[in-house]
């Protein structure tokens, strides 16, 4: 047993970085050389076919079949030209990764012979048989087609040798099966109900844009401890394992400098990223001890999550060259800080405005101010939901936990913006204000630093966060699928700019104000209707647990009935009332996300049941029976009185040891039981309920044991990396 330990340690030991052959040292020379992007459109589609797809990309609009001909003919000679010999269609299922199967270009062609051959059919849909995905009841077996349609908005491109497609995924009735579909139309919503707030200040707004740049944190581990941890391989994470004696505590491997091996393996990835378009920029080591993030340039919504998928994907394969598993759990491993996917969020205009950045004039500041609170408004209106687009199995380890946001949603602004929105909600009155009072307010709000940015104090700990000229939603798990909570932010700041708008125009109409001043009192109102949600303390910090309880602010722990907040009366308005999801769809949704939260629940305490009476009860009792048989020497050798003496401690020890095995057995059998009564209950919720409540705490309970265990039995015999190794050794 310990062989292997101990072998998988020689392994690491005996690892060189892997030499990375880079195509050119210059970025800008290879980048997105992977992709079809527009300047490659222009070379190789007819003029027309060129000003077709511009033109859908622009409005969000599909291809005809004639047009999608024209563009597949241009494609496939890109492709082939690159050696590529296989075409798929790219989707994200609701199973947190993504899909892809692989068809050739290969046909049979007139007489016999074989063709290349790509039409503009299968460019823009494909029929997969895709009935082993989730689909939350949606999708009968008899009509276990779904259809895969081409999103022009995300071009196309290459890995390896075959041409990937980014489409949605929809059911043969037509009801999403993915997060694309959904995010696209919440995208869209946003855009409509932003551009006609924008219209209150500038007539030449007519797109408006979300914008995302994803920070993506992880860990590595060698590949042969990996494979020596049954937890890691099955479950992600470590189900055990005592903390090591040193881990984070002295804040030395943050921004430390980057070890030789994973610089490689960073170099590496980030390479193969360029090629495929995705603007990585930042990488640093991050808290926890083998712990790294990586973050890019931000781009549209839309990209941005494409982007950070196929990102994970490079990581994947990448690492496995580098002899490395990058893990993108959130909570690999237990007392040290977990791995979260902050989304730096904004809004964009046509004309080259962020909606979120403080501009030159009282004009614009006003413009800023309004989206500004209608976001603070609509994350208060939505707070439930929100946490809901976050939570699962994983990141419920994570929230709440070491160093992470807490499942309390609340909104940091820093001192400068609380102060300015206090001063409004004070200034500003129902009655109609004089030319002075209009004065002063604008002379305030036109003083807002242009770059706030370099102004606005940091706060580590909320779990939305302005941050100069964008919000920071990190309560987002590392590893998301970026979809879930972008398609509720984007679709309740959606609702929220819609309502925004409609208040505006009562005032005006109904009592005559101006714009300026009906956009005032709106914002009053909803400044004081939010300021529950505005914190600017330690969310870390137990005094906000309570006080957020008096504030009327939910904290749910439990993952099945945060999940269940998609369906509330609230939640369905904005995601449901806007027509970003049908009943059926959201229902089906949360059907999916019980489910795999119960799956994973199961997995993990298999897993756990499995390596504590496999490997670790008899490690214990074989090191127990050594020091038995210790005892019984001693007693052969020595008289009464010295055996007493000298046998005293070991015998203690003995006791302890078969205390911990009882009880792990005992507890090992007790949630076997909890596990087959939660088995037969009928209806998802229930059964997810019956797991977070009856199964979930054996887990941290069977695990107590075995680190206790850890630190008596002999290290020679344990049979598991222990975390000073998986931490440490690289
Ligand atoms: P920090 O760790 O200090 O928060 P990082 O540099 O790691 O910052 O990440 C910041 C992210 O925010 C980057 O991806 C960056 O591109 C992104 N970002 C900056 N401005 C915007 C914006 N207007 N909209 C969306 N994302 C933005
Ligand atoms: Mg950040």
């Amino acid at each position: 047993m310990a062989e292997l330990r101990f072998s998988a340690l020689r392994e690491v030991f005996n690892r060189d970085p892997v030499k990375v052959t880079t195509p050119s040292k210059i970025v800008s020379e290879y980048f997105g050389e992977n992709v079809f992007d527009l300047q490659k459109m222009e070379h190789y589609l007819s003029k027309e076919a060129y000003k077709v797809v511009k033109r859908a990309i622009n409005e969000g609009k599909s291809l005809n079949r004639q047009e999608a001909d024209q563009v597949a003919t241009g494609l496939k000679a890109w492709a082939i030209g690159k050696g590529v010999t296989h075409y798929t269609h790219w989707f994200h299922p609701l199973t947190d990764g993504t899909a892809e199967k692989h068809d050739g270009f290969i046909e049979v062609g007139d007489n016999g012979q074989i063709v290349e051959n790509f039409s503009g059919e299968v460019l823009v849909q494909s029929e997969p048989d895709a009935s082993s995905f989730p689909s939350g009841g949606i999708r009968n077996t008899f009509e276990a087609r779904g259809y895969t349609a081409w999103d022009v908005s995300s071009p196309v491109f290459i890995v390896g040798t075959t041409l990937c497609i980014p489409t949605i995924f929809v059911s043969y009735t037509g009801e999403a099966l993915d997060y694309k579909a959904p995010l696209l139309k919440a995208l869209s919503e946003l855009d409509r109900a932003a551009v006609e707030v924008c219209q209150y200040f500038d007539k030449d707004v007519n797109k408006v844009i979300g914008t995302l740049g994803i920070e993506q944190e992880y860990f590595l581990i060698d590949e042969a401890l990996y494979y020596a941890r049954p937890d890691l391989m099955l479950a992600e994470r470590t189900l055990m394992g005592h903390q090591s004696s040193k881990d984070q505590q002295l804040s030395d491997h943050y921004f430390g400098s980057i070890p030789e091996r994973v610089m490689s393996f960073m170099e590496d990835f980030e390479c193969e990223s360029y090629k495929l378009g995705i603007p990585v920029k930042t990488r640093h080591n991050e808290v926890a001890p083998n712990q790294f993030e990586c973050a890019p340039i931000f781009e549209e919504v839309n990209l941005a999550v494409d982007h950070n998928q196929l990102l994970m994907d490079i990581m994947k394969r990448v690492a496995r060259k580098h002899k490395f598993r990058v893990l993108f759990h959130e909570k690999p491993f237990a007392g040290i800080n977990g791995s979260g996917k902050h989304n730096n969020w904004s809004m964009a205009t046509n004309t080259g405005v962020n909606l979120l950045s403080p501009g030159k004039n009282p004009k614009t500041n006003l413009q800023f101010l309004t989206f500004l609170v209608n976001v603070i408004k609509a994350v208060n209106d939505n707070n439930e939901v929100l946490r809901a687009s976050v939570m699962n199995e994983s990141n419920s380890y994570r929230l709440g936990g070491h160093e992470a946001p807490p499942t309390i949603i609340s909104v940091f602004v820093g001192t400068y913006l609380t102060n300015m929105l206090e001063n409004i909600a004070r200034k500003v009155t129902d009655r109609k204000m004089t030319p002075a009072q209009k004065t002063e307010l604008k002379l305030g709000i036109g003083k807002i630093p242009e770059i706030l940015l370099d102004n606005t104090d940091r706060n580590r700990t909320s779990p939305f966060a302005f941050t100069g000229n964008r919000f920071e939603f990190r309560a987002v798990g590392s590893s998301a699928n970026c979809s879930a909570s972008m398609i509720v932010l984007n679709a309740a700041v959606a609702h929220q700019l819609t309502q925004f708008k409609k208040d505006v125009d009562l005032i005006i109409i109904k009592k005559g104000r101006n714009k300026d001043e009906a956009i005032f009192q709106v914002l009053k109102k909803y400044i004081l209707e939010s300021e529950r949600v505005l914190f600017e303390g330690d969310g870390y910090s137990k005094e906000w647990h309570q006080e957020a309880q008096e504030r009327g602010l939910s904290n749910i722990v439990s993952v099945p009935e945060s999940i269940s907040r998609y369906l509330t009366e609230k939640s369905r308005d904005v995601l449901i009332g806007t027509g970003i999801f049908t009943d059926k769809e959201l229902e089906s949704r949360v059907e999916v996300e019980y489910e795999k939260f119960t799956k994973k629940v199961q997995i993990e305490a298999r897993v756990l049941g499995d390596l504590a009476i496999n490997h670790i009860v008899p490690t214990a009792i074989r090191y127990m029976t050594s020091l038995l048989d210790n005892v019984k020497s001693l007693k052969e050798v020595f008289n009464d009185i010295e055996f007493e003496r000298l046998a005293g401690a070991r015998k203690e020890v003995i006791v302890t040891i078969s205390d911990h095995i009882s009880n792990i057995k005992k507890l090992v059998n007790e949630m076997i039981e909890e596990r087959k009564k939660a088995n037969v209950i009928e209806g998802s919720y229930k059964m997810a309920l019956a797991y977070e409540n009856n199964v979930k705490p054996y887990l941290e309970e069977i695990r107590t044991h075995i680190d206790k265990l850890e630190l008596i039995v002999d290290n020679e015999i344990w049979p598991l990396p222990k975390y000073r190794e998986l931490l440490f050794t690289r």
